[in-house]
């Protein structure tokens, strides 16, 4: 690590701070902890900007003339979207990344974040996955649109960095879940589509639970709001072309998960596990050493991050039924 210890701490409070990507679930978590921080939100959600046209977000920029940018949320999408719906994957977060990460340059802003994913490391990279991994070796074809985008990313920043000096960071992040996640069977992750399944094998009265793959690939989850605790933390306090990683360093096999997600809805009958559907990478978990060095500590109980993203989903459920990736 070679932070440029001139450029931090770069302190948020009484910042013009925007927030973008597509979907809620992380800008939500940021908007509530940069809440606390005394700064001017300036939200660029995907109902007053469209992040995919280069004219309106040129202009929203120039508008609102931001000191600090989060750009996060591109869209994973997971199997069945990368199988369907490559071009759109690839062309809407590529779309999104270069447009944001351009118009800070142009608009002198002072501190950009980008977070994408850890799904981007090599599929054989060594577990935990360290930062240095990055693009070591092919990564998983299910990623591929996705990761092509994200690493387009993380590039840019060090590029804005190497040839104008720009304050840009790449943050990889672990799986994330929580309240306004996307709750689609089809395009959800694994906590968000057991959540919806359980509540409906219940409310159906129904005695068995569909889970995909065999359960025994072990995953690293992050609750929402911790993951912005993070980002707010590394906009405060890191300053480095190399990309950082944020999860909290754990994995837990899927059926562990499903049990504690069972626990939580109150499902009780037989958990199926549909083994003609995809596995995915044995195990994927972050290593988080170099954000544990600067003094961040992740929160390990999954099962309160569980709770309050099913209570969220339940009070939510008729507006969430018609979910769909854009
Ligand atoms: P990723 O594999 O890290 O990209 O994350 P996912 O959340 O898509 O999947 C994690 C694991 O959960 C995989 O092994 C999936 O096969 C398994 N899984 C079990 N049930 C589901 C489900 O309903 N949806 C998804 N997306 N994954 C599921």
């Amino acid at each position: 690590m070679d932070i440029d210890t001139k450029r931090i701490p770069f302190l948020l409070e009484e910042k013009k701070v925007m927030v973008c990507g597509f979907g809620d679930m992380i800008r939500d978590a940021l908007k509530d902890k940069l809440e606390q921080t005394n700064c001017i939100i300036i939200d660029a959600d995907e109902k007053n900007l469209d992040l995919t046209n280069q004219e309106d977000v040129f202009a929203f920029f120039k508008k609102y003339s931001p000191d600090a940018v989060f750009a996060v949320e591109t869209k994973f999408g997971g199997n069945f979207a990368s199988q369907t719906m490559p071009a759109d994957l690839l062309f809407r977060n590529l779309m999104m990344i270069t447009n944001v990460i351009h118009a800070a340059y142009n608009n002198d802003v002072k501190k950009l974040l980008f977070m994408g994913y850890s799904s981007v490391y090599p599929k054989d990279a060594k577990q935990p996955m360290v930062e240095d991994a990055l693009l070591t070796g092919p990564f998983d074809k299910v990623n591929e649109p996705y990761a092509v985008a994200t690493l387009c990313g993380l590039k840019l920043c060090q590029f804005y960095r190497k040839q104008f000096g720009s304050d840009f960071i790449s943050v990889m992040a672990t799986n994330v879940f929580g309240p306004k996640d996307n709750f689609d069977l089809t395009y959800g992750s694994v906590i968000p589509s057991v959540i919806r399944r359980a509540y409906e094998a219940k409310a159906n009265n129904k005695q068995e639970l569909e889970v995909w793959g065999t359960g025994a690939p072990k995953r690293e989850f992050i609750y929402s709001e911790d993951l912005a605790d993070a980002l707010c933390f590394l906009m405060e306090r890191y300053s480095d072309a190399d990309p950082i990683n944020v999860g909290t360093g754990e994995a837990l096999s899927i059926a562990e998960i499903v049990e504690k997600i069972t626990e939580v809805v109150g499902f009780s009958g037989k958990v199926n596990y549909d083994k003609s559907k995809l596995d995915g990478m044995p195990i994927k978990v972050c290593d988080i050493s170099k954000i544990k060095a600067l003094g961040w500590e992740p929160k390990k109980d999954l099962k309160i991050g569980i709770l309050k993203t099913y209570n969220w989903f339940v009070q939510n459920y008729e507006q969430i039924t018609e979910q769909k990736l854009w």
